[in-house]
């Protein structure tokens, strides 16, 4: 069933925008056919539609379900910058594995460094990416992408959460840190050209476990994958 997101859901619901545009336009729906929305808050409601207009759906509610598809797991995707439209599958991939918050991150061997006009851009692009793969995936969220941060700020803010998991090719240790009691989790993933020893030595500092994803050298947009995968599975979300 067509899945969208709208925060409101009252008495009178309706779809309107560019959603209801798809709607109608795209997916050619029309009066007595069935969608579900959901609130971003974890609940669903399914609807069948009872009116359409040009760029209005009317709704009626038909049963409100809670959403069970999140993780008992908030992650947050600390990813550095990658070069040309790895980023988009980064985002999309991280969000169908269930990460609840991406923060792009500048580190030094990041390549890609948008002046601040473009990174607004690109955080939006990013944000569009999460929410269609929020809605393809069943989540019961919006992820949020944030603003892009620097690498020192980004060590900073990640020590704030339960664990904070610092993946690092040169790692010996695997990812045992978590476990089903874990409630808040920062995953830090690097660019291309990977951390320096100076940003790996400032992470382990702040109280990072430098944790090592297999002896294999995975590419900047498989390693979150593998991360999250191995997050959700250690803390019973798979
Ligand atoms: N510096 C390396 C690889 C960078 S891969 C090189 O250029 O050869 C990009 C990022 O993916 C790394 O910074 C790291 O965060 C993550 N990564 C890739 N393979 C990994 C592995 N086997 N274990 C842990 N993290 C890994």
């Amino acid at each position: 069933m067509p899945r969208f997101f709208k925060e409101f859901f009252s008495e009178a619901p309706f779809i309107d925008g560019d959603d209801a545009k798809h709607i109608l336009r795209s997916l050619r729906m029309t009066v007595g056919e069935c969608l579900t929305v959901c609130d971003t808050k974890g609940n669903d409601y399914d609807c069948v539609i009872s009116g359409c207009s040009a760029d209005r759906v009317e709704l009626q509610i038909k049963e409100i379900r809670k959403n069970d598809t999140e993780p008992t797991i908030f992650v947050t995707l600390y990813l550095c910058l990658t070069k040309g439209d790895k980023m988009d599958l980064a985002v999309r991939q991280a969000v169908e594995m269930g990460a609840s918050r991406i923060i792009p991150v500048i580190s030094t061997n990041c390549v890609s460094r948008p002046d601040e006009k473009s990174l607004r851009k690109k955080e939006e692009r990013w944000q569009k990416i999460a929410n269609e793969a929020a809605g393809q995936s069943g989540r019961g969220i919006l992820p949020e992408v944030c603003h892009t941060v620097s690498f020192d700020t980004a060590v900073k803010q990640s020590a704030n959460d339960d664990k904070c998991v610092f993946c690092y090719e040169l790692a010996t240790e695997g990812l045992d840190t978590i476990g089903s009691e874990t409630k808040t989790v920062s995953v830090i993933i690097g660019p291309e050209g990977g951390f320096t020893a100076r940003e790996a030595e400032a992470l382990a500092q702040s109280g990072a476990v430098t944790v090592s994803l297999g002896k294999r050298i995975l590419r900047a947009e498989t390693a979150p994958v593998a991360a999250l995968c191995t997050v959700m599975l250690k803390s019973g979300n798979i």
